[in-house]
Formats: C-alpha cells, structure tokens, sequence
C-alpha cells in the first residue's frame, strides 16, 4: 500500500480526492480487502459501484452511471476509524511469541494490516 493509500484510509480527506483523480480504488475499509468496480445492469443504463471482493464482507459504495463516480464514492466515504494493526490498542504482544489481535483473536497478518476495529494505543 503506498502512503497515500494508507492517509486515504485513515479518513485524510485530501488523500482520498488524491486517488480518486489517479484512479486509485482504495482497498476494503471494514476487512482491508481488495475492492472492485461492478457494473450492475438494471434494465437501463449500467449503473457501477465498488464493492469488496469478499462477499462475505459484504462493503460497497454507492451506486453512479460512471465508473470515477463510482470510485469516488468508494474512496471518500465518511471514514470509520480504521488504522494499522501495529498501532492497535488491540495488538497484544503473546510473550514475544507472536502478535495477535484480541478483537479477532487471531494472529496479524502483518505490519500493513488493519481493519475497522482500530483503537489507537495509549488512549485515556
Ligand atoms: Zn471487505
């Protein structure tokens, strides 16, 4: 993920705008899935919205009769608070063994992760 990515998804409004115009589709904001553009046909005009590739995640964004629209939506929705798993409240350290996260209580897949569930560290 490059930085702007990562400054997109922590809700840096600028960020987001950044990508849209590059076309950049940001990845997943609840799972941190990659995302894509599906064109819906509904009888008329295809419509296109950005999903998450998971289906089980079940995340989109809004619906538009282009697809920059579409991306647009997707990358610049109201952010929920999402962040790296390394600087996770949640992130416990199992005695050096291993990092895991207690929401999910599963091992991180590593540094770049992060998920909908962040807490920042050290919070009051
Ligand atoms: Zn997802």
């Amino acid at each position: 993920m490059t930085e702007l990515e990562r400054r997109a998804l922590l809700g840096d409004r600028q960020a987001q705008e950044e990508c849209t115009r590059q076309g950049i589709l940001l990845p997943c904001w609840k799972c941190g899935g990659e995302a894509e553009v599906n064109e819906l046909h509904t009888g008329g005009k295809p419509i296109y919205a950005a999903a998450c590739k998971k289906h089980h995640c079940g995340a989109y964004g809004a619906g538009s009769a282009s697809v920059p629209k579409a991306i647009e939506f997707w990358n610049t929705r109201p952010a929920p608070p999402i962040g790296r798993c390394m600087e996770c409240e949640h992130l416990k350290d199992n005695d050096g063994v291993c990092l895991y996260c207690e929401v999910f209580n599963m091992t991180t897949p590593g540094p770049e992760a992060f998920c909908c569930r962040f807490e920042p560290k050290g919070g009051e």
